[in-house]
């Protein structure tokens, strides 16, 4: 009886506590804080870098305070104080804020800065590699970042198996969108390769969860934009890791050559050893061969010999392959092995570029220019970016309308790759949350542009709407991927045939909606 009234004592005194911090939110100081109980800091300087995203578009307000958890515990209770209370405040995990549109910020909540998990004595205890016979996996935080877990498991000769292009992003992050790249493909996307997690659901609870275990929740999280609980742990799905990349691009004038050759070279290989390893494409024009990170894969000369040839719309196609291999394989049957596949495409003769490097220097390619463009000053500028989904059945019509028409490709107001690469239905998990177009086949754009001026970002944010103005009446079932919108009823259109199910789970799991508020798909409600 006295463990349950302390129980009860020390529980409603925290609920009391936490909610003084939030009604108490602007005017709040660290006085307040009772010592040792939650490390939450309200400090103009905690909460102002807990709303700012890589986006750097939205400008949500701050939150009310920041949670630094030591554990998943410390996540688990400041959830129930928000359950419990009449008034429940919202929650949003953070982890390495590489949103674009406010997504990881919880306005006049808390947002959970999932990075302190792994802080400390904690980071080795956070990634733990499992490998017995042929079964491979690793435990990883939710906090985790890509490139550390490349790190970690290249230890053991293992790597995940499926990538985004760039590596410093979460598990959790990734996971609550899909995690997409040129091994889709062959992988699927990142939630395509997950056994398991820990969730801490928005009642306070954590469930384990998996598609033989509380499934719903499993399906539910996996591209669910954290709207139904937190990933605090994910096992994911390792192989053996390679040593080696020959990277290739291919330059094409025409459209219809270019998906042609994408579409067969992501039909073949299907589950063995044939095939490339990684696929995507990207739109060249004059400004982005000169003006994106992409673009540091090209010598000087190559710029000048691809700089050379006009086409008739001003545009090339580019397609990029990778063909990974271990050290036993030796140079030329590497190159025997790749020249094969290139017989029979339809690029331009004589534009065929290729290099060999780790597999390390591949998978974090994006890094390097990051760092350029950090030197440079231009990677905190605003992002406006656009990612969506096309059928195949109108990815002609996109390239006419979108590529060849909206978008205006002028260094003065536009920089940034714009990629545009081919996925397969069947690597996708039907009854996991992602919404994606109903076709055998579709393609993902990304139009990852930056803007360094006010200008440039009023621009580039016309132009997107025109974009999307495009697509409602040209391309019917599109999907946004890393979706942003507004109201409920352009979220219910989001998620079509899934968006009952999507909101019977949260129902279930987070009935108050406290958990992921950015996301501006639920508001919260006693
Ligand atoms: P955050 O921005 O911190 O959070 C994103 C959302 O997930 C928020 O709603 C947040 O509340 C929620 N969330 C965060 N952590 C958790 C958790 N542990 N549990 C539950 N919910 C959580 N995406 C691709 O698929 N492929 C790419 O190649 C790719 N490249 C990118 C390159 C750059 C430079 C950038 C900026 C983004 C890229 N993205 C890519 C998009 C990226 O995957 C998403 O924006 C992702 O959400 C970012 O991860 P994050 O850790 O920064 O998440």
């Amino acid at each position: 009886a006295y463990s349950a009234f302390f129980f009860f004592f020390f529980f409603f005194f925290f609920v009391f506590w936490v909610m003084m911090i939030i009604s108490r939110a602007g005017s709040t100081s660290l006085q307040l804080l009772p010592p040792n109980l939650l490390d939450l800091r309200v400090d103009p300087t905690s909460t102002a870098a807990a709303s700012a995203d890589y986006g750097n578009v939205a400008k949500p307000p701050p939150p009310a305070a920041v949670l630094f958890p030591a554990s998943v515990d410390d996540i688990a209770a400041l959830v129930r104080a928000s359950f419990a209370s009449d008034d429940p405040f919202p929650v949003a995990a953070r982890g390495h804020g590489h949103s674009i549109r406010g997504q990881a910020s919880a306005p006049r909540g808390v947002v959970v800065d999932m990075h302190s998990l792994a802080a400390g004595s904690n980071t080795a205890k956070r990634i733990n590699v499992s490998s017995s016979d042929d079964y491979f996996y690793a435990d990883v935080g939710g906090e985790q970042l890509w490139i550390d877990i490349l790190k970690a498991t290249l230890e053991h000769g293992l790597t995940p198996t499926s990538w985004t292009d760039y590596l410093y992003l979460t598990v959790g992050g990734t996971l609550s969108n899909g995690g997409i790249s040129g091994q889709v493909h062959r992988r699927g996307p990142q939630i395509s390769n997950v056994y398991e997690m820990d969730v801490v659901t928005g009642k306070g609870e954590v469930v384990t969860c998996s598609k033989g275990h509380n499934s719903d929740l499993f399906h539910a999280v996996l591209g669910g934009l954290g709207q139904f609980g937190v990933i605090t742990r994910a096992r994911i799905a390792l192989e053996r890791a390679p040593h080696r990349a020959r990277w290739v691009r291919l330059m094409y004038e025409d459209f219809s050559a270019f998906t042609r050759d994408q579409e067969y070279l992501i039909s073949v290989g299907e589950g063995d050893k044939e095939g490339f390893d990684y696929l995507e494409g990207s739109l060249i024009s004059d400004e982005s061969l000169l003006n994106n990170w992409r673009s540091s894969f090209f010598s000087k000369t190559d710029h000048a010999r691809i700089r050379s040839l006009t086409t008739t719309h001003g545009l090339f196609y580019c397609l990029e392959l990778s063909k990974y291999y271990d050290q036993t394989t030796l140079p030329h049957t590497i190159d025997q092995e790749v020249s094969s596949w290139l017989e029979g495409l339809s690029f331009i003769p004589g534009l065929v570029f290729s290099k060999d490097v780790t597999y390390v220097e591949f998978l974090n390619r994006v890094h390097s220019g990051e760092l350029k463009l950090r030197a440079e000053g231009l990677w905190d500028v605003p992002h406006p970016w656009l990612n969506l989904f096309v059928p195949k059945s109108k990815i002609h019509d996109f390239d006419a309308g979108v590529f060849r028409r909206i978008l205006r490709h002028n260094s003065s107001t536009s920089t940034g790759p714009v990629l545009v690469y081919p996925m397969k239905l069947n690597k996708w998990d039907a009854q996991m949350s992602t919404a994606v177009p109903d076709e055998e086949v579709f393609y993902t754009i990304g139009l990852l542009r930056s803007a360094a001026t006010v200008e440039d970002l009023e621009y580039q944010e016309k132009e997107n709407r025109e974009i999307l103005r495009f697509c409602e009446t040209d391309c019917t079932g599109f999907k946004q991927y890393l979706p942003h919108y507004e109201t409920k009823e352009d979220w219910e259109k989001h998620f079509g045939n899934k968006w009952d199910k999507f909101v019977e789970m949260k129902t279930k799991y987070d009935p108050k909606a406290i958990l992921s508020p950015g996301q501006k798909i639920f508001s919260t409600s006693t």
